[in-house]
């Protein structure tokens, strides 16, 4: 919530309600809005705070989350196959090849299996994530409005 706005208009049964935890910013508090402790001030139907972006993710950068976890989906699924196939032509080649005698390589090798289980681990976390997002999505309620039920 921008600092200092106004509820758009006041009537007896409905009050301006201000934040409490937004000591002297005097900024409306809309129903659907939560204080986040980490940020500091209040997040229009805000989802979560995600330590990955160092952000709350909420109304205005919802599209973005969402953009950055499928892409972080996909890349991490395309890491994880490059390493399928490298590992595959790697193994079935009898023949070793010339770099592999260099100093470095066993390190490329195990950088290589690490990058592979993390490509799959993100792919998989990003999947689930995209699920979440789209069910809220979908059913027009965030993490914290179901947590809020
Ligand atoms: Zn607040
Ligand atoms: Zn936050």
């Amino acid at each position: 919530m921008p600092e200092g706005m106004q509820a758009p208009f006041h009537s007896d049964h409905m009050k301006n309600v201000n934040c409490e935890k937004c000591l002297g910013k005097e900024t409306w508090k809309p129903i659907r809005a939560h204080h986040c402790a980490a940020c500091g001030f209040c997040v229009f139907k805000m989802d979560h705070h995600c330590p990955w972006i160092n952000n709350c993710v909420g109304h205005r950068n919802m599209k973005y989350f969402l953009q950055f976890v499928i892409y972080v989906g996909i890349s991490a699924a395309y890491l994880s196959l490059l390493m399928f196939i490298s590992f595959y032509k790697l193994l079935s080649h009898s023949k070793p090849k010339i770099h592999m005698n260099k100093p470095w390589y066993a390190y490329a090798f195990i950088a290589s299996i690490i990058a592979f289980v993390e490509g799959l681990l993100f792919a998989f976390f990003t999947y689930e994530l995209m699920g979440e997002q789209f069910e809220s999505i979908e059913d027009n309620q965030s993490y914290v409005d179901d947590l809020k039920k």
